[in-house]
């Protein structure tokens, strides 16, 4: 039993998310029940339910709890009821506002295909074979931060900045370079240093981190539209990817078609902020949203937000047993042709949200 307790703070959002996290937190209870660890749940309001009730999409009370908290687990923000992108208040402020109390700098998303689901995805299943990838996205800087300008009717100019500073490339590589040296030990870093000045400094900055701290990790430079083209090619060649947030943020939806449904696939966002277990206070959330058209009809596939528990188990817990616990179950579940609706390829049975989440319980509990 661990010593200290273990806070998790519960953002369920709106749409599926309360569906699927509370699927996540069952599981993460069979996971305490199992290897000895009492989880404390807190839960706070994020996005439409949080404007709806305090008039804001994140409220103090909630920014509190995460920091009071060692994790937090996130289901989905957003909805028809608040999609106004002129509002002043709207569901995403939550999510962003999160990030930056929390400093997290870094979005983590594992792209690794379960055997059972290679039918599923647009690719073929050679291609797809062996896939096993880590995308690192830079979060806080880069071209969504930067200067800009705004088209008006007197200047119909716009324009964007893509600007970094050394030390933004710097923490994130140092982040993507441990969790290389955790895994095959190769780094592929995306910039387009052909064209852009901020890319040649990223060129420079991971060189430079890579070569005095990681020694050791094998580091490859690769431009951003060879990337695009690698990524459906040959994707089983890299291992770990990092990428400035624009580039990033295209390549991480790319990479998640790889896997042929959203509702798999899980992510989390670290910054240098330390709980009280010595471990980055993360947020986790599964990559897709609030699902509006199946919210409220049980279908939801719970399988990226329990994925996503996986995760902050091992990042922000350092439990890395438990997480591969809650891995081997979820593909225990799909090697057995248990599904949902959303990845119906090879179903022996098409389950509904609850009945999914029970299923992974029952195999977490019955597997070693
Ligand atoms: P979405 O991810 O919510 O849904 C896209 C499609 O995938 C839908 O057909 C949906 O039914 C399906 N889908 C998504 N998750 C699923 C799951 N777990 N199981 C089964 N099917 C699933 O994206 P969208 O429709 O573009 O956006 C809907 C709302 O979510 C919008 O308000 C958007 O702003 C918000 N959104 C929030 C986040 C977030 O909270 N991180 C991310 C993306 C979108």
């Amino acid at each position: 039993m661990s010593s200290q307790p273990l806070r998790i703070a519960l953002l369920p959002g709106d749409g599926i998310g309360p569906e699927v996290t509370a699927e996540a937190v069952n599981v993460l209870n069979a996971v305490g029940q199992r290897f000895g660890h009492s989880f404390e749940f807190g839960t706070g309001l994020i996005g439409g339910c949080a404007i709806d009730e305090t008039g804001t999409a994140l409220p103090p009370d909630t920014v509190d709890l995460c920091r009071a908290s060692d994790a937090v687990l996130l289901g989905a923000v957003g909805g028809p009821k608040w999609d106004n992108p002129t509002a002043a208040v709207r569901p995403e402020q939550g999510l962003l506002g999160i990030r930056k109390a929390l400093g997290l700098f870094a979005n983590l998303r594992p792209v690794k295909l379960a055997p059972a689901l290679l039918e599923a995805s647009t690719l073929k299943p050679e291609v797809l074979a062996g896939v096993d990838l880590l995308v690192v996205r830079e979060l806080t800087g880069g071209i969504y931060f930067g200067p800009r300008q705004e088209a008006t009717a007197d200047d119909p100019t716009a324009f964007d900045t893509m600007l970094y500073t050394q030390p933004e490339i710097e923490q994130v590589t140092r982040l993507a370079a441990a969790a290389a040296r955790g895994r095959s030990g190769r780094l592929a870093s995306v910039d387009k240093a052909n064209v852009l000045a901020s890319s040649r400094l990223w060129r420079r900055v991971v060189t430079e981190v890579v070569r005095a701290e990681f020694p050791d990790v094998e580091l490859e430079h690769v431009l951003v539209d060879a990337m695009a083209m690698h990524l459906i090619r040959r994707p089983s060649a890299y291992d770990v990817v990092l990428a400035e947030n624009l580039f990033g943020d295209i390549l991480t939806d790319e990479a998640s078609m790889l896997a042929g449904s959203m509702g798999l696939l899980p992510s989390a966002s670290l910054g240098t902020d330390l709980n009280g277990h010595g471990h980055p206070r993360g947020l986790y959330e599964p990559i897709h949203g609030s699902a509006p058209d199946i919210a409220g009809k049980g279908v939801a596939n719970p399988l990226a937000a329990i994925l996503s528990a996986a995760m902050l188990l091992r990042h922000s817990l350092g439990m890395e047993n438990e997480a591969q616990a809650v891995e081997r179950a979820v593909e225990s579940v799909l090697a057995d042709g248990l599904r949902t609706g959303d990845i119906a390829w090879g179903a022996k049975e098409i389950l509904g949200t609850v009945e999914m989440g029970a299923a992974v319980v029952s195999r977490l509990t019955a597997i070693n």
